[in-house]
C-alpha cells in the first residue's frame, strides 16, 4: 500500500483518534449484537496502539440516524462488547463532540480506550462538514482510519478530519487494501473472478474493470440472467434488467476482444415462484420453462466453473451464484464456497451476502481474506479511489 500506516509513525504518548467501522447488526428490541466480526477486526489496531503507548479514542457510525440522536443507535452496547474483548473499561460518551465527549477524552490515561457517540448523530458527518472535522480532530494527536467498510464515503470522520491531523491507515485498512489490491494490481496469474448477486446494474462497473485485470470471469446469480438474455437465451421470468442489456452486450464483446474467458451458466435450478419453498427443478440453460425463473446455477455449471478455478493462483469472489438464503437454491454457491476453501489459490471474498454465506458455512478462516466492507470492496474493484484512503499520508517513494 502506498499509504502510511500506524507502523510508520511514532504514537508513543499520543492520543490516536481512530475511525473504526462498528456498524454491526443489532437486535432492535434487546440491543444485542448479532455479529461482532467488525469489532474483532479492529482489535489488532487497537492493541498495537496501546502496546506502543498511545491512548485510543474510537469513533464509528451505527445505522442511519441521519443527523439526529436516535436512542436505539447509541454505541454504548458496542463499547461494552469491546470492553469485554479487550478486558479493559471502554467509557462511551453520550455525544459526538460535546461536553460528554470532552470529559471522556480528558479522563483518558496512556493505553486507555474510549469511544465517542455515533458520529452520524451529527448532521455534519455525512456532509463532511469542516467544522465537525475540526472538533473531532481536537480529540487526537494523530488520526487513524481503520474503517475500510466506510472508506468509500467522504464524511467528516472518514476523510475530513485527515486535513487537521497526521493521518495514517490502521492494520485492518492496510490488510483490506493489500488483499483487494492483489486482484487489481499485478496479480499472481491466472486470476479468476466470480461475480454474482442480484442485480447487474450494481456490478456492471466491477465487471468492466475486472475485464482488464483477470484471465477468467465466471458469472452467476440474478445478474447472469441479464447477460444470458443479451445473448439471446430465453430466461423466462428470471430477474432481468432490460435497461442493462446494451451494457451486458458490451461486456461480452469486451471480454472477447480482450481474450478474457467469460463463462455464463450452462444449466440452472429454476422455480415457478420466487419463494423459499418453491419446487426446484434443474434444466439446461436453453430449457427454462415459460414463466419460470432461474434461482441458482446447476450442477454442470458448478463443474465447469470448478474446472476453471482449479488452475487459478488468485481468486476474487463477490456475489452469490443463486438465492443462497434459501437452501433449495444455495447449492451452487455452497459448492463453490467449499471448492475455494480447499483451493491453494489466494482467495479473496467480498460482498455482504457472500461473506454472510461463507461465515455461516464456517469456512471464512479458510480463505486468504474475507473483506469487512461490502460497498467499499466493490468500489475498490471498480478501480475507484476511496476517499477515506486518499486522505491518508502517502508513503515516501522508495521506502
Ligand atoms: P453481495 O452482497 O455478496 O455483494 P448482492 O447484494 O449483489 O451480493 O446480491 C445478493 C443477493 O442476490 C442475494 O440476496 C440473493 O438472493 C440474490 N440472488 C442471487 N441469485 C439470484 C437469482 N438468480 N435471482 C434473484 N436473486 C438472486
Ligand atoms: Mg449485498
Amino acid at each position: 500500500m502506498n499509504k502510511k500506516t500506524i507502523r510508520d509513525i511514532d504514537v508513543h504518548g499520543k492520543r490516536a483518534l481512530v475511525r473504526v467501522d462498528f456498524n454491526v447488526p443489532m437486535d432492535k428490541a434487546t440491543h444485542r449484537i448479532l455479529d461482532d466480526t467488525r469489532i474483532r477486526a479492529a482489535l489488532p489496531t487497537i492493541a498495537y496502539l496501546r502496546e506502543h503507548g498511545a491512548s485510543v479514542v474510537l469513533m464509528s457510525h451505527l445505522g442511519r440516524p441521519d443527523g439526529k440522536v436516535v436512542d436505539d443507535l447509541r454505541l454504548a452496547p458496542i463499547a461494552a462488547r469491546l470492553a469485554e474483548l479487550l478486558a479493559v473499561p471502554v467509557p462511551c460518551a453520550t455525544d459526538v463532540a460535546g461536553p460528554s465527549a470532552h470529559a471522556v477524552v480528558a479522563a483518558m490515561k496512556p493505553g486507555g480506550v474510549a469511544m465517542l457517540e455515533n458520529v452520524r448523530f451529527e448532521r455534519g458527518e455525512e456532509r463532511d462538514d469542516p467544522e465537525l472535522a475540526k472538533q473531532l480532530a481536537a480529540f487526537g494527536d494523530v488520526y487513524v482510519n481503520d474503517a475500510f467498510g466506510t472508506a468509500h464515503r467522504a464524511h467528516a470522520s472518514t476523510a475530513g478530519v485527515a486535513a487537521y491531523l497526521p493521518a495514517v491507515a490502521g492494520l485492518l485498512m492496510e490488510k483490506e487494501i493489500d488483499y483487494l489490491g492483489r486482484v487489481v494490481s499485478d496479480p499472481v496469474r491466472p486470476v479468476v473472478a466470480i461475480i454474482g448477486g442480484a442485480k447487474i446494474s450494481t456490478k456492471i462497473g466491477v465487471l468492466r474493470h475486472l475485464l482488464s485485470k483477470v484471465d477468467v470471469l465466471l458469472v452467476g446469480g440474478g445478474m447472469a440472467s441479464t447477460l444470458l438474455k443479451a445473448q439471446g437465451v430465453d430466461v423466462g421470468a428470471s430477474l432481468v434488467e432490460d435497461g442493462q442489456l446494451d451494457d451486458a452486450r458490451a461486456v461480452v464483446a469486451e471480454a472477447a476482444s480482450r481474450g478474457v474467458g467469460l463463462a455464463l451458466p450452462q444449466d440452472a435450478v429454476v422455480a415457478e415462484r420466487f419463494a423459499a419453498d418453491a419446487q426446484p427443478r434443474t434444466v439446461g440453460i436453453d430449457a427454462v420453462p415459460p414463466g419460470w425463473m432461474i434461482l441458482d446455477v446447476g450442477p454442470e455449471t458448478v463443474r465447469a466453473y470448478e474446472a476453471k478455478l482449479a488452475p487459478a493462483k488468485t481468486v476474487v469472489w463477490n456475489g452469490p451464484l443463486g438465492v443462497a438464503e434459501w437452501p433449495a437454491f444455495a447449492q451452487g454457491s455452497v459448492a463453490v464456497a467449499r471448492f475455494l476453501a480447499a483451493s491453494p489459490a489466494t482467495v479473496i471474498i467480498g460482498g455482504g451476502e457472500t461473506v454472510a454465506l461463507v461465515t455461516e458455512l464456517g469456512l471464512a478462516p479458510k480463505y486468504a481474506h474475507v473483506s469487512t466492507g461490502g460497498g467499499a470492496s466493490l468500489e475498490f474493484l471498480e478501480g475507484r479511489t476511496l476517499p477515506g484512503v486518499a486522505a491518508l499520508l502517502d508513503r515516501e517513494p522508495g521506502r
